[in-house]
């Protein structure tokens, strides 16, 4: 399935609606399911990381990406709720089928991450207002919305994101 970006708002609630269809999760979903469902779906194993946070100064998370895996990083210093988000962000990248990257800049710290045949997505600290005049020319910032978008709904679902097992995903 060959990815393109949403043409418009409604577009992009559909396609998240239907993500959230597609990972069929149980009630009381935990991250742990999540992770566990976004797994299954996509056919990638997932590993969630948190790292070193020095010289992390505009970017809070990233995800490494093979055909058949999906390493998530997150700045160890950012509080646990934010650490949250930001792994539910970067696993809506991963069910979107999002690739490739924009916004990482060349010399960030966290290439030093990618081996040879990875592509990586990141999650800066400005994030588009993706709600509001989002410019659907630009390929990039949609993704960012898409993504944006389901992760906001996925944190909806779980009703308690401080349980043990979500502690648990972090290592
Ligand atoms: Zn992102």
């Amino acid at each position: 399935m060959t990815y393109t970006a949403s043409r418009n708002q409604q577009e992009l609630r559909s396609r998240a609606n239907a993500q959230i269809e597609r990972l069929n999760l149980p009630t009381d979903v935990e991250l742990a399911d999540i992770v566990e469902r976004v797994a299954l779906a996509t056919g990638r194993q997932i590993e969630i990381e948190p790292v070193g946070d020095r010289d992390w100064e505009n970017v809070t998370g990233l995800v490494l990406l093979t055909p058949d895996s999906a390493k998530i990083l997150v700045r160890k210093s950012d509080p646990r709720w934010y650490q949250f988000h930001t792994v539910l962000h970067e696993l809506s990248h991963v069910v979107f089928g999002h690739a490739g990257c924009a916004t990482l800049p060349l010399k960030h710290p966290g290439r030093h991450h990618v081996r040879a045949g990875q592509t990586v997505l990141a999650r800066g600290i400005v994030t588009p207002d993706f709600e509001a005049d989002l410019d659907f020319n630009d390929p990039e910032l949609v993704k960012e919305a898409e993504a944006e978008k389901l992760s906001q709904m996925l944190s909806r679902l779980v009703l308690r994101p401080r349980h043990g097992r979500d502690e648990a995903v972090f290592g």
